[in-house]
């Protein structure tokens, strides 16, 4: 039903996740598992691990919501990420801290719990190009995708997860997709003070401390009430599901 992009929060495909995710040794085997990984080069290439007919153990614990940003219990049904979503690992280190350096072009983003915000190792231009070719390999196999069920693992388990916060959704599925005209709604609202902006333009009252890129109780409130008013799950948290109702939502007044 969907597709999950995840980050190997490690430096390479062989040791950071082949040895992990892939082979009859995998040191994670019968525990955790991937459709795919795409290494940062051409040299690394693409591994896979399970056929996408498959089901893959790559986002179950902690789920909260599923690939349409509804609740991943419905009806007494669980839709697991693992049994409804292809799942990627795309080597990358993740965020800057102890031992990891960041460098001049990391990208500045918060995770969906918006507490704080993380300098983030960029996908490099052979990856995308990679990620495009696997997404449109996929694509022929499960031809009724489109491009909104694209997500990452923090979508699915917000709060608990933090990969692949920044991730380039737009170039990627501009390129799977053919379609340049998919707008961008994911980069407009990576730092905590672009999400406090855009619900201050959408009406949300942040009281006397306004965008201040601090994400309070009166930033939390103002989220919340524009989940409950778009009838969305009421978390707090800013997901994919949440950045592109926003977007919508200050297209319609812009128009209006
Ligand atoms: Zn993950």
């Amino acid at each position: 039903m969907g597709v999950t992009w995840h980050w190997t929060a490690g430096w390479d495909l062989e040791r950071g996740c082949s040895k992990v995710l892939g082979g009859a040794n995998a040191s994670r085997k019968g525990k955790a598992s991937a459709h795919f990984g795409v290494g940062r080069s051409f040299e690394e290439g693409i591994d896979r691990y399970v056929t996408i007919e498959n089901r893959s153990w790559h986002a179950g614990a902690n789920q909260t919501l599923r690939w349409d940003g509804k609740p991943c219990v419905m009806n007494g049904v669980r839709y697991s990420g693992a049994s409804t979503t292809i799942g990627i690992e795309t080597v990358n280190i993740g965020y800057a801290r102890k031992n990891v350096k960041a460098k001049e072009d990391w990208i500045l983003a918060a995770p969906a719990n918006g507490k704080v915000e993380y300098l983030i190792q960029p996908w490099t231009e052979e990856q995308i190009e990679m990620m495009i070719a696997l997404g449109k390999h996929i694509q022929e196999r499960w031809t009724h995708l489109t491009w909104e069920d694209h997500h990452d693992h923090q979508d699915l388990c917000a709060g608990y997860k933090t990969d692949s916060i920044g991730f380039p959704f737009a170039r990627v599925l501009r390129g799977i997709y053919n379609d340049p005209s998919i707008p961008d709604m994911w980069s407009p609202f990576l730092t905590i003070e672009q999400r406090q902006e855009a619900l201050i333009k959408l009406g949300y009252d942040l009281g006397k401390w306004g965008a201040d890129g601090d994400w309070g109780r009166a930033s939390d409130a103002a989220l919340r009430d524009f989940q409950v008013d778009k009838g969305m799950v009421e978390n707090g948290m800013w997901t994919t599901f949440v950045s592109k109702a926003v977007y919508r939502a200050l297209e319609k007044k812009s128009n209006a």
